[in-house]
């Protein structure tokens, strides 16, 4: 690496999709941001920004085969503004990786042992690792020479003390299976918990904060002193919150219901679980504008599934009221948690005895900005913290490059 290099390349990829953004690491200025969505298929569509040229967005639709071609065609359109891979200023590429189980808890710089250690945990993240590996290989095709780093999802929640992470059932058969809580959203939890206190005027060690990443996955995690002590996924994201499309927290038993009463296969309840459950399942709509709008429409069912949401959601806050001892923030964050201010209002409602409240006029204000929405007397501080999961990758990457 030149001391000239100060950009980090972000890629997230997913099983049909990529998404990445160029990130200038002086400042934080995004140069470049895009994202490739239904690759494999023939109506492949590729969006682009290129911010840095203040260039409006370019989309190009048209059969996209694999990963390789998604990649070489990012490459491309990065080119045409003149910030393509092969450029100096290229510090790192830094991977979204998901799953990063008991081995990775700190972003880690790329190689065949680490590549293969990532393959050795596709059996507990099935739908997700399989395609970060690909699109690390891809990248690491393209250019060999730049270092690779992988920041995983789980990392930041690597501190939960065991009897936290520990699910409990049979020992011996949860650690042949590798079976205990990792949690998900790390990237967001971490860089939110920081913002938090840094809107507060403190120092993360100084501070206890309910983390709500409510986006179309969903997450709480409780954070003391600037780690973390819970987070309410667990060894996938279907468990805890109500989500966009998974039910969170459900008796394990009605998985065997499923099977020997209704017939369903494990594939089905998966899907039924993962994907045609949470507010989708209950209301038919994922969309939280949707479900608002059918609301102030007198839609019931619609109601009903955003009662269950946010009486799931105020249980996380009381169980982790509990587990902290003493709360000192409430951040709301992703695109529920920053976008819907009755989700924040309902969430926090009539918790005045634990001293929570928001304030409605606060509330009300749509900014980007972190933001204070509790009233001034209210002990414990409720925020809306927008997350940036790009910024914190590409942060953790440079750091480590520059080491
Ligand atoms: P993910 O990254 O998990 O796909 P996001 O964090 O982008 O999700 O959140 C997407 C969700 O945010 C949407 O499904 C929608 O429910 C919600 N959302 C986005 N904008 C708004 C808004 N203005 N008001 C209410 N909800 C919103």
């Amino acid at each position: 690496m030149t001391a000239t290099a100060t950009r980090v390349l972000v890629l997230n990829s997913g099983s049909s999709s990529v998404k990445y953004q160029l990130i200038d690491m002086n400042d934080g200025t995004r140069l470049a941001v895009g994202l490739v969505e239904r690759i494999g298929e023939q109506t492949s569509r590729l969006a682009h920004t290129p911010l840095a040229a203040g260039g409006d967005k370019r989309e190009t639709e048209g059969a996209i085969a694999d990963h390789d071609a998604a990649l070489k065609a990012v490459a491309a359109e990065l080119a045409a503004d003149g910030l393509g891979l092969d450029s100096p200023q290229l510090a790192a590429i830094g991977h979204r990786v998901v799953h990063g189980g008991l081995k990775f808890t700190e972003p880690t710089v790329i190689d065949d042992a680490v590549l293969k250690e990532i393959e050795r945990l596709v059996p507990v993240a099935p739908l997700h690792n399989p395609a970060n590996i690909t699109g690390i290989r891809t990248a690491q095709a393209m250019r060999p020479d730049l270092p690779q780093v992988a920041v995983f999802d789980t990392a930041f929640h690597a501190t939960m003390p065991e009897y936290a992470a520990r699910y409990a059932i049979d020992v011996e058969t949860a650690d042949a299976h590798r079976i205990r809580r990792y949690g998900f959203h790390g990237t967001s939890h971490a860089y939110v918990s920081r913002k938090t206190a840094a809107l507060l005027g403190k120092d993360p060690s100084e501070v206890n904060v309910i983390v709500l990443h409510l986006g179309n996955g969903a997450s709480a995690s409780a954070v003391a002193g600037g780690r973390c002590v819970d987070t309410s996924m667990g060894l996938t994201p279907l468990e805890g919150l109500v989500m966009g499309t998974r039910s969170g927290d459900i008796d394990p038993a009605v998985t065997f219901h499923l099977k020997r009463v209704a017939g369903m296969s494990t594939d089905e309840i998966d899907g039924l679980l993962n994907k045609k459950s949470g507010l989708i399942g209950l209301c038919g709509d994922n969309d939280m504008r949707e479900i608002r709008r059918r609301i102030d429409e007198g839609d019931e069912r619609a109601e009903l599934a955003f009662d269950i949401y946010i009486h799931r959601l105020k249980k996380y806050i009381g169980a982790y009221s509990a587990v902290l001892g003493r709360v000192d923030a409430v951040a709301f964050t992703a695109g529920v948690g920053e976008n819907a201010a009755p989700v924040r209002e309902a969430a926090v409602a009539g918790l005045e005895e634990m001293g929570m409240a928001v304030d409605a006029s606060l509330n009300a204000v749509r900014s980007d900005e972190p933001r204070l929405i509790s009233p001034e007397y209210a002990r414990v501080a409720v925020a809306v913290v927008p997350t940036d999961e790009e910024l914190e990758i590409a942060q953790q990457t440079y750091a480590l490059v520059n080491a």
